[in-house]
């Protein structure tokens, strides 16, 4: 059971993923006050990191530890062991 810090996903896949830098700056100006405000998609989570619609992002959760392996989708987002994530709309 763990879940890391939005900002510090978000700074973990800067370092990774060049690509994803146009999304960083505004997401992380939301993820500070409003964490609902966040574009999301079909699961729940925010877009630019659910590893469901881009499943290239798994390596990089992979890489960080937050995986869950039961249910193959990161441990910060997996709403089968995180009843709390459930909750905010995280499928
Ligand atoms: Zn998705
Ligand atoms: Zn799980």
């Amino acid at each position: 059971m763990r879940s890391l810090h939005p900002l510090f996903v978000l700074v973990a896949l800067l370092t990774v993923s060049p690509a994803l830098a146009e999304d960083a700056p505004k997401a992380a100006e939301k993820s500070q006050s409003a964490e609902a405000e966040k574009p999301r998609c079909e699961h729940g989570v925010q877009k630019s990191l659910c590893t469901r619609c881009n499943p290239k992002l798994a390596a990089v959760f992979k890489a960080k530890g937050d995986w869950c392996a039961e249910h193959e989708r990161p441990e910060s987002q997996c709403s089968l062991c995180h009843p709390d994530l459930a909750k905010k709309g995280v499928k």
